[in-house]
């Protein structure tokens, strides 16, 4: 720049001073030479001097003028005026342009300027709009994998699918990290400081963090207790080897997909209780009536199929009214419980354990011929006969009659299997009670 001023300057005197040595040495010539101090206003406006054009001019303008008084003839004196003034209409011109280029100039500068001011508000816009676009779509991602998810858990009735759904739901997502559920901490650090906090828990950088047991195998992770009917029933961790992988809104979303879990949970929870309370008896815990039937049908086809026997007894108490009348109904129902878990202590596995009706019971058992289930009966109906039923301080005793009845000697469906043991405690309680009848 000062390169550039320096060279004008120069450039400039030594033009002047040229033009003024010649207008010296050849006054005659005067007219001729002079328009070249034009030349001066010229040059030092292209190189874009605004002051210089004037002080040359205004020197011009006196070399103008002590040439017009040196000058001889009046001719001369007026071209020289003229040529003086001619001068300065040049400057007037060359600065008319020049005020025009500058304000053009200006103006496409402040265009200019709006527009990059505008460029940048749209580039702020846009960057907004992709983080807005970016999270909008992580919103409805999650919102999706949350709606599949809690689909595909709806459908599950069995707890350890429903662990499997979470642990493959949270890889889908978190696919760099190592998801696990664990029943117990069991000494891993990171379930270990979940439990002991009793809230979830985000470790973003392990390396920074001092643990009583040492390094901890993973750089980030997190974990949080799996709560069914507000008890804990596990714990879900993540680890990454990654430090910083898992961000407070990734907690928050395996929060909400182990929340998701443990509603599945509580779920097959309450159908399970609210299935054994609609296969159990609620007094005496044996299976209801109606899970007699069923399981009935489903042995006797069995035993169909394999071709192998199947027996059926059926026990009624003895005089029960009368324990109740003398003892009272509380001590009747003890009576019935009592005598539900002597039933129950002579079933094996196989074998199916039911109160059929108000005090009376039934036994299925598969694999068993007429002969071993007699046998059975007479030992169950011995044992009743020899147990004590104390009831404050006091024996009262009971005895229960029997009947007895196989596939496929006795009958082939459940109804007649069950009509003829029926029978047969029937003929028992006619032939004095406390006996089998098979
Ligand atoms: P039998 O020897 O002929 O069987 O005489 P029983 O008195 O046992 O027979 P009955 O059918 O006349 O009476 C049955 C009694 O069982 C009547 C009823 O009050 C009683 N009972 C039925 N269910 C229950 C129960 O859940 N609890 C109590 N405490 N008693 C019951
Ligand atoms: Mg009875
Ligand atoms: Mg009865």
């Amino acid at each position: 720049m000062l390169a550039k001023r320096s060279v004008t300057l120069l450039g400039a005197n030594l033009l002047f001073a040229a033009i003024s040595l010649q207008l010296v040495l050849r006054p005659d010539l005067g007219a001729a030479v002079y328009p070249f101090y034009g030349l001066l206003a010229l040059w030092t406006d292209l190189r874009r001097e605004s002051e210089l054009p004037l002080i040359f001019t205004f020197l011009a303008t006196v070399a103008g003028g002590l040439l017009v008084l040196r000058a001889p003839a009046a001719a001369e004196k007026a071209a020289l005026a003229v040529e003086t003034a001619g001068l300065w209409c040049l400057y007037w011109g060359v600065s008319l342009y020049r005020g025009r280029d500058l304000a053009d100039a200006r103006q496409t500068l402040t265009q200019r300027m709006t527009l990059n001011s505008g460029i940048r508000d749209d580039e702020r816009d846009l960057k907004y709009y992709r983080g807005y676009q970016e999270s909008v779509g992580g919103q409805i991602r999650l919102r999706r994998d949350l709606a599949e998810t809690a689909r595909s858990l709806g459908r599950i009735t069995e707890s350890r699918e429903v662990y499997h759904r979470l642990v493959e739901a949270l890889s889908e997502r978190f696919p760099e990290a190592r998801v696990q559920v664990q029943a117990e901490a069991a000494g891993d650090p990171l379930v270990d400081l979940a439990l002991r906090r009793q809230t979830p828990v985000l470790v973003k950088d392990a390396a920074a963090q001092a643990w009583a047991a040492g390094q901890p195998a993973f750089a980030s992770g997190l974990a949080l207790p799996i709560k069914v009917m507000r008890q804990p029933a596990g714990f879900l961790k993540l680890e990454s080897d990654r430090p910083g992988a898992f961000t407070p809104d990734d907690l928050r979303t395996v929060d909400l997909f182990a929340t998701m879990a443990a509603l599945s949970l509580e779920n097959i929870q309450l159908y399970e209780h609210v299935h054994e309370a609609a296969v159990h008896d609620a007094l005496t815990q044996l299976y209801s009536h109606r899970a007699f039937q069923q399981r009935l049908r489903e042995e006797l086809l069995r035993a169909g199929r394999s071709q192998t026997p199947l027996s059926l007894i059926l026990c009624d108490i003895d005089h029960f009214k009368a324990y109740n009348d003398s003892y009272g109904h509380q001590a009747g129902d003890q009576l019935l419980r009592s005598l539900a878990a002597i039933l129950a202590s002579f079933a094996r596995p196989v074998d199916f354990p039911a109160r059929y009706g108000g005090e009376e019971f039934c036994l299925i058992l598969p694999n068993f011929v007429r002969s071993e289930a007699v046998g059975l009966a007479e030992r169950i109906r011995a044992r009743v006969a020899a147990e004590p039923f104390i009831l404050q301080g006091r024996p009262t005793g009971a005895t229960m009659s029997f009947g007895v009845s196989s596939f496929p000697v006795d009958a082939t469906t459940a109804s007649q299997i069950v009509r003829i043991a029926d029978e047969r405690l029937y003929k028992a309680k006619h032939g004095g009670r406390n006996q089998v009848v098979g």
